[in-house]
């Protein structure tokens, strides 16, 4: 990814305490901090751990342990999302205040039963678009049930979105220009009660709260940038250079993941591996 002298580059780390570390995020990593050192830039590491469903306190410092022992190097203080809830909120505020939010009080159950009625409900890349049932509700009986209590989440009504911000691209490393297409990921979440702010919010506020100017991650997140192009449309905020990199594979071409039992750093460590090892397997020089 060519970056202009001028420009102070920015990447960032940015992992979730829901499991140790694997080769995969050893990876992100090593490219972020390198393509910050190789343009006198900085390297940040932020902990996302908005999710207290998933998210273990415990495993924040094996990020750091394995990282470390990686040879990284970033600045302090590391910005953990748990501690900056005021930010998404506010972010969130002004997406209401456009008229941009409706809160949905489907259950999964719900969204299965209506998808299954439907018969032909269009799916994304996290599987079937939410069909929708709480748009059409009238603002009386949304605001009846919030005041019953009922637990309900905040859904961005994409369209009535990118009516105000019309077409949008994004400049890929791999893929080059690209034109973001939120709709294809539908109505998302923002908020939810157990979660106050969703994945796709908070990141994009991060990103620009502190800076980044490119975004090195895997292809994996690819689909998340059309919602996040639009976010920061919407919020005004500037768009980071993108560059979406292939997923590690095994020696039979299964993705590396915690799912399919790959094993995390501290394992390979606690195998032998130095971190030569690890440069090697990733085929990046030590
Ligand atoms: N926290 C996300 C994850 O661990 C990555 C966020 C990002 O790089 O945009 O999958």
């Amino acid at each position: 990814m060519a970056a202009p002298e001028s420009f102070p580059v920015v990447t960032r780390f940015a992992p979730s305490p829901t499991g140790r570390l694997h080769l995969g995020h050893a990876f992100s990593a090593l490219l972020n901090a390198r393509f910050a050192a190789g343009h006198g830039g900085r390297f940040l590491l932020r902990i996302e751990d908005i999710d207290a469903t998933r998210c273990r306190a415990e495993l924040v410092e094996g990020i750091f342990e394995d990282l470390g022992w990686l040879g990284l190097k970033w600045e302090e203080p590391v910005r953990r999302q748990s501690a900056h809830m005021a930010d998404y909120r506010a972010a969130l505020d002004r997406l209401s205040a456009m008229g941009l939010l409706y809160p949905c009080f489907c259950t999964r159950k719900d969204i299965a039963a209506e998808v299954a009625r439907s018969g032909a409900a269009p799916h994304g890349p996290d599987g079937p678009l939410y069909p929708g049932l709480c748009k059409r509700l009238p603002a009386e009986e949304q605001e009846a049930r919030i005041a019953s209590g009922a637990p309900y989440a905040l859904r961005l009504h994409v369209d009535r979105a990118l009516g105000l911000t019309g077409p949008l691209t994004w400049e890929d490393a791999e893929a080059g220009e690209v034109a973001a297409d939120p709709a294809s990921l539908g109505d998302v979440v923002l908020a939810r009660k157990e979660t106050p702010a969703s994945y796709h919010l908070a990141v994009t506020v991060d990103d620009a709260l502190q800076g980044i100017t490119h975004i090195i991650r895997g292809q994996d997140l690819f689909h998340a940038t059309h919602i996040h192009r639009l976010l920061q449309a919407l919020l005004q905020l500037p768009t980071p250079r993108y560059h979406h990199h292939a997923l590690l594979t095994d020696e039979t071409g299964q993705r590396l993941a915690k799912r399919a039992g790959s094993p995390s750093l501290a394992d390979l460590r606690q195998q032998g591996w130095t971190r030569e090892d690890v440069f090697r397997r990733l085929g990046l020089w030590p």
